[in-house]
């Protein structure tokens, strides 16, 4: 089930921002979720539109080849935005002082899904067409972030740039059915959840377990929770979003007896 609960306007009423105290050692507020807003059924008619988060995620998690795995799972129905393939980019060439580990994960995805064109790009960034749509959702992030950063009594760091391959999934996704955005940013999840039609999200540790469940026995629970643990150092994916038993987690059922595994149920 997901695990975002949408917040109402009536959680600010009576709540002065200055009474929540921010968590003791944690610099910033956690903007990723454990969780998509949505549960992974291996349907394999879904096409799937592709968050930067998630292409750090994958060339991150080389113990089990996550690229190729995905791939494998994903084929030509995985696409991305002009938007994230420049973020991508961006990060392969520049790293992040912060993030060592992020530069060789960038690189990896940049080389493996965007130039050698397995992953189809669709330029919507620049696109007049979608100026409007782009605008609103934009707004909607940025609302999403400030009143997560009020809540926590941190100060809201918004920009364009920030929001722009999320919206941009966002947008691209409104024009088509049948569609899955792969983010691990909780505010893309809930903005793309409260769209009419909405549109459901897969978080990393969903991605994975499609893996596991895909791999029929190839890929252990065990190798899949040191993939996310990977993951987790390159896409700031923070202790309070993590599983309690990420291996619990990716574990797939349907190799116990008179067990169905949901994530493999293709529906
Ligand atoms: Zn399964």
């Amino acid at each position: 089930m997901p695990s975002n609960q949408r917040p109402s306007p009536s959680i600010f009423k009576h709540k002065r921002v200055n009474s929540v105290p921010p968590a003791s050692g944690v610099s910033r507020q956690p903007v990723h979720a454990f969780r998509g807003n949505s549960v992974p059924r291996g349907n394999r008619k879904l096409s799937a539109l592709v968050d930067s988060g998630i292409f750090f995620s994958l060339g991150s998690a080389v113990n089990i080849n996550a690229v190729a795995l995905f791939h494998n799972l994903y084929g030509s129905r995985a696409a991305t935005t002009d938007a994230v393939r420049d973020e991508v980019r961006t990060i392969a060439r520049k790293g992040k002082p912060d993030n060592p580990g992020i530069q060789p994960a960038a690189t990896l995805a940049r080389n493996y899904f965007i130039n050698s064109g397995r992953v189809a790009i669709h330029v919507v960034q620049a696109s007049q067409s979608f100026a409007a749509s782009l605008q609103l959702i934009l707004a909607q992030l940025r609302n999403y972030e400030a009143a997560r950063s009020a809540l926590s009594g941190l100060r809201a760091a918004s920009s364009l740039q920030k929001h722009a391959g999320e919206a941009t999934l966002i947008a691209l996704a409104l024009t088509q059915s049948n569609v899955v955005i792969l983010t691990n940013d909780s505010g893309a999840s809930f903005v793309a959840g409260a769209q009419q039609p909405s549109i459901p999200s897969l978080h990393f540790a969903d991605v994975l377990k499609e893996l596991v469940c895909d791999s029929r026995g190839g890929v252990t629970a065990t190798a899949a929770a040191a993939a996310f643990a990977l993951a987790c150092a390159v896409s700031d994916i923070t202790s309070s979003a993590k599983p309690a038993d990420a291996k619990a987690f990716l574990t797939c059922a349907f190799d116990d007896v008179g067990k169905t595994c949901g994530a493999c149920d293709v529906s």
